[in-house]
Order: structure tokens, then sequence, then C-alpha cells
């Protein structure tokens, strides 16, 4: 570990200002995955501004719920509201990591945190992510938690978080604020594919704070749930994961579904294709079943992960048909 200034600044724009000044600095919210990071030089900041007190609070309103940035993963699925109105968000946050990291991680962080790809971690492999144009060592190696879905030539990595599955699915919207002032940006857009450059994976600007995360108002996912499949029932990362929430009327159709997926690309996945081909038909196996196939039909498999293709399209029956059967009850 190299050496690196520290600071805590008393607020966002403090925060902001002092990493204006540095080339190299990061934000350090709860520091899980920042720190191993720097313990194993795959990331070398000169300078740590901690933004873990600032940005503390839950807001809850009637339209829309506001969680700061800087609230711990563990306050945010226990919080009522979010247990009671997006339960698919608890329940994602639940699944992820253990008791003591969910303690200290921050939703900032989570966000923003680093693919678990092994050849990432490995200073000796190849790898297009840590140093751009050196190859990716992944494709052609173990490979059987890696990308099915919009992945590259250059990278073939996946978006470790549980809680931006949910995020996705529910339409949230962050909350930025760097040297040009605040810009809000859907969850959604922003992590990138890989393409060329998977060394780039967010839209932030140079310096930008996340400083919140906003949930509109959607009375569907109060009906909504988290499916995690993986090699052991705690403490790993996903293969799949299903964010769903499924809103169907008297006469057995569906209203309004949401749907996104984690463990299969390098963000984020919400399943756009399967939710329009969704909506407004009989919410039935067979229908969720040709949505999946819809979603996936551009999914490719590498030499161990092939069995992700299959594994998610059951994902998405079980869950959508978990919340179809919880609908008729
Ligand atoms: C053993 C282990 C198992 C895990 N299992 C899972 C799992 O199953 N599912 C899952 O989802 N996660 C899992 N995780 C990852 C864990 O969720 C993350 O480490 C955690 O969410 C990161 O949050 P943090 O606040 O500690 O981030 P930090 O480590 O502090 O920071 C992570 C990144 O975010 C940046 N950052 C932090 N806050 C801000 C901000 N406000 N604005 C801009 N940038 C910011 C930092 O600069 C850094 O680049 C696991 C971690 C470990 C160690």
């Amino acid at each position: 570990m190299i050496a690196f200034d520290y600071t805590r600044p008393a607020s966002a724009s403090e925060a902001i200002a002092i990493a204006a000044k540095q080339a190299h600095a990061k934000y350090l919210g709860g520091g899980t995955n920042l720190i191993d990071l720097m313990r194993e030089t795959i990331e070398e900041p000169t300078a740590l501004v901690d933004v873990s007190t600032l940005s503390n609070t839950i807001d809850v309103r009637d339209d829309r719920i506001l969680i700061g940035a800087g609230v711990k993963n563990t306050a945010v699925a226990a919080h009522r509201a979010i247990r009671e109105r997006y339960p698919m968000l608890a329940r994602a946050i639940l699944a992820g990591a253990s008791a003591q990291i969910r303690n200290m991680a921050s939703v900032g962080g989570n966000i923003l945190q680093r693919t678990r790809c092994t050849y990432f971690y490995d200073d000796a492999a190849h790898c297009n992510k840590r140093w751009p144009g050196t190859g990716c060592d992944a494709r052609d190696g173990f490979n059987r938690n890696h990308a099915i879905l919009g992945a590259s030539p250059a990278c073939v990595a996946t978006h470790p978080s549980d809680m931006c599955v949910a995020l996705a699915a529910l339409d949230a919207t962050v909350h930025l604020r760097g040297v040009d002032g605040d810009r809000t940006m859907k969850l959604i857009d922003l992590h990138r594919l890989p393409g060329g450059r998977p060394d780039i994976e967010t839209e932030l600007r140079q310096g930008e704070l996340i400083t919140a995360v906003e949930l509109p108002s959607l009375p569907s996912a109060a009906r909504s749930t988290y499916r995690k499949v993986r090699d052991r029932s705690s403490y790993a990362f996903a293969l799949v994961s299903v964010a769903a929430a499924l809103d169907v009327d008297d006469a057995g159709h569906i209203r309004d579904v949401r749907l996104a997926l984690g463990g299969i690309a390098h963000k984020p996945w919400r399943a756009f294709a399967a939710e329009a081909a969704l909506r407004g038909t009989p919410a039935t196996q067979p229908n969720f079943r040709d949505a999946a196939e819809i979603e996936l039909k551009d999914a490719a498999g590498l030499r161990d992960n092939t069995f992700k293709i299959e594994l998610a399209k059951r994902t998405i029956v079980a869950t959508l048909s978990e919340l179809n059967g919880r609908d008729r009850s």
C-alpha cells in the first residue's frame, strides 16, 4: 500500500473541493472494497476523502424516498418504509455480503464497488480493466462467474452489487455533486458496458460525489422480491439474480412489471425487452418463459458459464411465478 493523505470533510462541498485539488483522490465510504483494493495495490489513491459521515439520512415522502449516499446498507434494509414499499431492495441488500460488511458498507460505495473478477484482483494476470490494452485472461480462463450479456472481447467481468439490481428495477435516480454543480442520472445509466474501455466503468465525471439515491413512487413495488442464485447460501456473489415487481389485474393480466438481472453483465441489467413483452399479457408461466427467452436471446456463454443462460431464464420464471402466486393468494 502506498502512502496517502486522509481527510474527513464536514460537508459534501468541502469533500469535492478537497478531491478536486488532488489528481488521484478517492472518496472513502465504509472502505470494505476500496481498502482491500489498496492493500492489493490495484487502487493507489494518493488521498482518501472520507465521506462516510456525510449524507446519512433517509428522507421519506409520499412520492419518493431519498436515501443519503452515506447511509449504511444495514440501515437501508432495516428501514420500515423501504421494507414495506420496496421489499425487493431490502431483500437484495440482505442477500449481499455479511452482516458485518453491510454494517460498514455505504450506499455510495455499494454502487461504485468494483468487479469480483479474479483476474482483476490478480496482478500477475492480464486485465484490460486494470491495465488497458494488456488483454483479458478471464476470456479463456476460469470464467464461471462472468458475463453472458453485454460483454466485449476486452472484458467479460460482471458488476457484483445486489443492491444495484433492485435499484435498476425500481427506476432509481442517483444524485451527484461535482465542481460543476449538481445533476441527477438514472442508476441504469450510471454504469457502462465494457466495450473497448472496461477501465472506464461509469458515466461519473472526475471528482463527482454521489450524494443520494432517489426511489420514485412505485405502488407495484410493494409486491416485489429479489432472488439470488449462488454457489453458497451466504457470503457469495450472485451467479444470477433477479429483482422483480409484478402487478396483475383481477382478470390475471399484467398491468405492470419491473425486472432486472444481476451477476450476468458488466452493469445491473434492466430487462426492458422482457418487461415490454409481458405488459398486458396473461400472467402465466409460458408467458414468463417467452419473456425470458426474449431477454436472453443475445446471451453468449464462455467455457464455464454457459449454464447461466438457462439459469437466468429459469430464475426469471421462478421469481415472477412466486410473485404471481402471492397475487392470487
Ligand atoms: C467478503 C465480501 C463479500 C461480499 N459479498 C457481496 C455480495 O454478495 N453482494 C454485494 O452486493 N456486495 C458484496 N460485497 C461488496 C460490498 O457490498 C461492498 O464492498 C460495499 O458495498 C462497498 O461499500 P463501501 O461503503 O465499503 O465502499 P468503499 O470501499 O468505501 O468504496 C467503494 C468505491 O466507491 C467509491 N465511493 C464511496 N462512496 C462514494 C460516494 N459517496 N461518491 C462517489 N464515490 C464513492 C470509493 O471511492 C470506491 O471507489 C462483499 C464484500 C466483501 C469484502
